[in-house]
């Protein structure tokens, strides 16, 4: 954000949550301060022609920083707002780094954007803009599928990955892993079916498995569940609104949706599609039936409420709004939302935060399912799908003829069905979110002075990029 909020940048807030980590890791100086570093920075300004004449020429600035390479290819968003800077880029970049070190996903941490107002553009501006950037990526050998795969982030999404991969498929004709090169592409693309909700899904899957965790719960004066718990949505994009779908869906209530030009609050819940499509027709999600308009987005961030999940930018709790957090639970679906300084008082309190780097993972999981899916050139399930159908029948059939049982042909469908790609998907996200979930608490009941989620989190992810580094050898 262009405000500055705390003592530390957005990197040094991200370095000085490492600090604190790294002294659990038994990793020396030397290594940890590589782990640490960004190590390519690539800032570029480039023109784009606006109107229809010649000389209607904008000059654009963008980043993109590769933060680690001890896994190939690296990987991270690409975001479109005016606060773009090169200080954001490199925390989000790091950010990446950790997050795929927890969910286990092999690749190093990057992360691009470009600092543009995506709403003063048309579409064919912005695919302009963005093939441009395209272009000048390739020519600096910062995109290619073993190289470094951009995915969306705040601002872009399925449309700017198509421009992106047709720019980058058009310049290396006849790569045959191409597609591969970004990932979040629309399924006829090239895409995976369970990628755009991906991001809200790992969020709603760690937050359950949290929830079911009764020594956790019994900490924050909860039952068990997720049913019947009061949720608060910062952000109604593509994150906050798959946290509120999966959320609802599930038995909790949204009470509260906050948005940069307003936010609402009904406490018998409110529906995130009907919210959605308000806001399509007016402009925002102010004056939505039934619902009350609230003075402020701090209002709803301050709302008594279970858990609250910040879902638009960073550093939106800070020093001066943590001590009037109510929500028992924070579950960071956006990249540093809580502030180093309101990360402490909230501990102080007893808030349980569920850091960025492990709950907001689900989409570059979910990006790595699709670039396997990409360099396999195949559809997951295609092989299996038919042949677990005649297994499965084959055994209900058996059961039916021991038992001296029918069932009917819809039940038997149901349970002979073989998985479909968004099946596999969202089954391969759950055991991830969920084990993931289990070594950071593992990490932390190893250490007696160990508190914070947080801290647990980067202890475990620079530990496991370290040992990464060292097998690998690459310090000459
Ligand atoms: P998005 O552009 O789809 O949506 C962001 C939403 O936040 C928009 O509706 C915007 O109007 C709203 N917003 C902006 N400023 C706000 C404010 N001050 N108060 C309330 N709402 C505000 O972006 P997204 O992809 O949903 O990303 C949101 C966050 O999640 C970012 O921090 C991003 O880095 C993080 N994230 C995204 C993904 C992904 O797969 N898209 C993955 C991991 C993390």
């Amino acid at each position: 954000m262009s405000k500055q909020v705390s003592k530390y940048t957005f990197f040094e807030s991200v370095s000085h949550n490492f600090d604190r980590a790294a002294v659990y890791t038994g990793l020396n100086k030397g290594v940890l301060s590589q782990i640490n570093s960004c190590n390519s920075v690539y800032r570029m300004k480039f023109p784009v022609r606006m109107g229809e004449g010649l000389n209607d020429v904008e000059v654009f600035e963008a980043y993109r920083v590769q933060h680690s390479n001890h896994r190939s290819p690296c990987k991270g968003g690409i975001r479109f707002s005016m606060d773009v800077n090169q200080d954001e880029v490199m925390a989000l970049a790091a950010l990446m780094s950790y997050k795929c070190a927890i969910v286990n996903v092999p690749f190093g941490g990057a992360k691009g954007g470009i600092k543009i107002d995506t709403n003063k553009y048309t579409e064919q501006e912005l695919e302009r803009v963005t093939r441009r950037y395209t272009s000048e990526l390739v020519r600096k050998n910062f995109i290619g599928p073993g190289i470094d795969v951009p995915a969306p982030d705040y601002g872009t999404g399925a449309r700017e990955m198509s421009w992106i991969a047709d720019t980058y498929m058009a310049m290396n004709n006849g790569e045959i892993d191409g597609l591969g090169c970004v990932t979040g592409k629309p399924v006829t693309q090239g895409g995976v079916r369970g990628r755009k909700e991906a991001t809200g899904l790992g969020v709603f899957y760690g937050i359950k498995e949290l929830c079911r965790n009764k020594k956790w719960m019994d900490k924050v004066g909860l039952s068990t569940g997720v049913e019947g718990k009061t949720v608060v949505v910062q952000g109604l994009g593509n994150v906050g609104y798959h946290s509120a779908k999966f959320f609802r869906e599930s038995g909790a209530k949204i009470i509260a949706i906050a948005e940069y030009n307003g936010s609402i609050y009904n406490p018998d819940g409110l529906n995130e599609e009907e919210v959605h499509q308000h806001r399509i027709k007016t402009g925002s999600i102010i004056d939505f039936p039934g619902a009350q308009n609230l003075s402020n987005n701090d209002e709803a961030l301050e709302m008594e409420c279970d858990i609250l999940i910040p879902a638009a930018l960073e550093s939106v709790i800070t020093e001066e709004n943590a001590g009037r957090i109510k929500a028992k639970i924070i579950a960071e679906a956006a990249n540093g939302p809580v502030t180093v300084e309101a990360d402490k008082i909230l501990n102080d309190k007893g808030v349980v935060i569920v850091p960025d780097i492990y709950l907001n993972a689900g989409g570059v999981t979910v990006s790595y399912f699709e670039w396997l899916k990409n360099l396999s050139h195949v559809r997951y399930g295609r092989m299996e799908k038919r042949f677990m159908e005649n297994s499965n029948r084959g055994l209900l059939d058996h059961i039916d003829k021991v038992t001296g049982t029918k069932a009917t042909e819809d039940l038997m469908d149901k349970l002979a069905q073989g998985p479909e790609e968004v099946d596999l998907v969202y089954s391969g996200l759950e055991e991830t979110m969920i084990s993931s979930l289990n070594d950071i608490l593992d990490t932390l009941d190893k250490h007696e002075d160990l508190t914070s989620l947080r801290t647990a989190a980067f202890a475990l992810a620079i530990k496991k990029i370290g040992l990464a580094y060292l097998e690998l050898g690459v310090f000459p």
